[in-house]
């Protein structure tokens, strides 16, 4: 089984509530050997006013400050590991690029949350991400945005949940012929492979649309590609969410002919067999 859960949320992300403390130890429950602590940070968030605490902004100094805390306490039970999941977008790749030399991270998800920086139309969470357009229009300009994050910007490890808005298709049909998008996805894919980044396995899809993001097509187009590096991750904003859905996503790479996974040190992939 994994060794670690590599998509966590604590309550220094806007949109969780959970403490650190709390993770560590489903951490330590789970059998896990590392803890990892990915929390949001979306530079240049656009806050609503009606919702101001919901800023996605990280207070670096206080989050290594806690967990290098939390790290010394625990090393002879469960070893913590420092991440942050980027937010990525093309109007502030050169601020992404320099946070992620700012701060000893051992592992950045770069995620796509917003495809540009008016909450209006740019974040596949709200319905009026998709007006106007088909869903296939709305997902291609999605999928071509994060092509354009990765020829930006080396400041991120692997993508998060790179086919994210068919979890807020605003029609609930979820659905996703591969055909339709094939061509930009093997662009990302390409650009990801060449710059030794990786991808995310990222299991919150599974409740949300049936499957772990990404679809099953990316993983097999990754895997042809010659792809190496994934992540497994919960997505989990609350401990209980840790390693949701990892023995279905085991049992997924081993048909798919992976050998396998990674886990982010010092922002270098380890390999660990499945
Ligand atoms: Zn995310
Ligand atoms: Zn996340």
């Amino acid at each position: 089984m994994f060794l670690a859960d590599c998509h966590v949320h604590s309550s220094f992300s806007s949109d969780s509530s959970e403490s650190p403390e709390n993770i560590i130890q489903t951490c330590i429950d789970r059998g896990f050997k590392y803890a990892y602590f990915t929390d949001h940070h979306d530079m240049n968030f656009p806050v609503n006013s009606n919702n101001p605490d919901m800023d996605f902004q990280l207070d670096f100094e206080a989050y290594f400050k806690k967990l290098s805390q939390l790290k010394e306490l625990y090393k002879n039970k469960i070893e913590i590991r420092i991440g942050v999941e980027q937010g990525i977008c093309p109007e502030i790749a050169d601020k992404i690029s320099a946070l992620s030399d700012s701060y000893p991270f051992d592992f950045i998800i770069g995620s796509s949350h917003l495809t540009n920086l008016s909450i209006e139309n740019g974040d596949p969470y709200y319905p009026s991400y998709y007006e106007g357009r088909t869903n296939v229009e709305a997902y291609r300009d999605y999928f071509e945005t994060e092509a354009e994050n990765v020829a930006l910007t080396d400041g991120f490890d692997v993508y998060g949940h790179i086919d994210y808005p068919i979890r807020y298709c605003p029609d609930k049909d979820f659905v996703f012929n591969f055909k339709d998008y094939a061509d930009i996805i093997e662009t990302l894919l390409k650009r990801l492979i060449e710059k030794g980044k990786g991808i995310e396995i990222n299991t919150a899809g599974i409740t949300k649309i049936g499957y772990a993001h990404p679809h099953i097509e990316i993983l097999k187009m990754y895997k042809d590609l010659n792809g190496e590096i994934i992540t497994i991750g919960s997505d989990a904003h609350i401990s209980e969410n840790i390693s949701y859905g990892f023995d279905q996503v085991h049992t997924l790479l081993n048909e798919l002919g992976f050998k396998y996974y990674s886990l982010y040190k010092d922002r270098k992939p380890e390999f660990i067999s499945l």
